[in-house]
């Protein structure tokens, strides 16, 4: 007994108290911030250094729904360009996740846009699906962290199921390969109303590195609305965990 005490000593405490204001590594790459300063000339140089088109040049701005947070940005401009450590990028709009040059806040969550039934029925609890539809199984295993130990999103009823006819909504992963247009269609069928749609990870915004190859069908997509969108290349545990308190409404 006396040992196993000594065990838990030693392993301290396992599970993050307060998901809504963690605190994190000054490491971690989260929400950029742009000085608004930035020239023109400057702005045309770095966009040529981005890998997945996530900056407009004109005016200046990121567009987070792209963003690979490689940081090659801030590499090239180090006093223009800075990636902080907020991990609140999620929103329900999905030009809330565009930065402009000068801003520093936080990313806005629209919460008058979110659909009633959502918060009367799932402020409680949420069944969510989990569809990698060309993933590279990055996001995935950071999707399956917000449920271990640590994260332990299941203290506010949020836990991934096995089946759609379990879930109330579905989180997709990946660019959406042609492979996996049909599988994502029929999961998202099987799923009784009213479906959530949550896109994690830069891939399923916008197809990532991915958008124009020949093998994504992203028709699914043009199709249906997404409740919620969450930057991350791969999402970050909190930063999804935070954007579905958002959606379902729990402070
Ligand atoms: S961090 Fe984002 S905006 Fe900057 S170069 Fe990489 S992909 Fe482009």
């Amino acid at each position: 007994m006396l040992r196993e005490f000594k065990i838990l000593r030693r392993h301290g405490i396992q599970y993050i108290p307060d998901l809504r204001n963690a605190k994190v590594s000054d490491n971690l790459t989260g929400r950029p911030v742009i000085d608004k300063a930035i020239t023109a000339e400057e702005a045309d140089m770095v966009k040529k250094v981005c890998p997945a088109g996530a900056i407009n040049a004109s005016p200046f701005s990121i567009d987070m729904g792209k963003c690979l947070f490689c940081k090659e940005c801030s590499f090239m401009l180090p006093n223009r360009i800075r990636f902080t450590n907020d991990y609140k990028l999620a929103s329900n709009r999905r030009e809330n996740l565009i930065i402009r040059a000068g801003e520093d806040k936080p990313v806005q969550f629209s919460h008058h846009s979110v659909r009633p039934e959502i918060r009367r029925l799932f402020r409680h609890a949420l069944k969510l699906r989990q569809v990698s539809a060309g993933g590279d199984n990055s996001c995935e295993m950071e999707l399956n962290a917000a449920g271990n130990v640590n994260f332990d999103m299941g203290r506010y009823g949020i836990e991934f199921v096995a089946s759609p006819r379990h879930a109330d909504g579905i989180v997709i992963t990946g660019p959406v390969s042609e492979n996996m247009a049909k599988a994502l269609k029929m999961t998202y069928d099987a799923i009784p109303e009213p479906k959530i749609i949550i896109l994690a990870g830069v891939d399923a915004i916008r197809g990532g590195m991915f958008k124009n190859s020949k093998a994504i069908n992203r028709e699914f997509l043009a199709l249906h609305r997404a409740d919620l969108y969450v930057p991350g290349n791969p999402v970050h545990p909190l930063t999804f965990i935070n954007g579905v308190l958002d959606l379902i409404g729990v402070k």
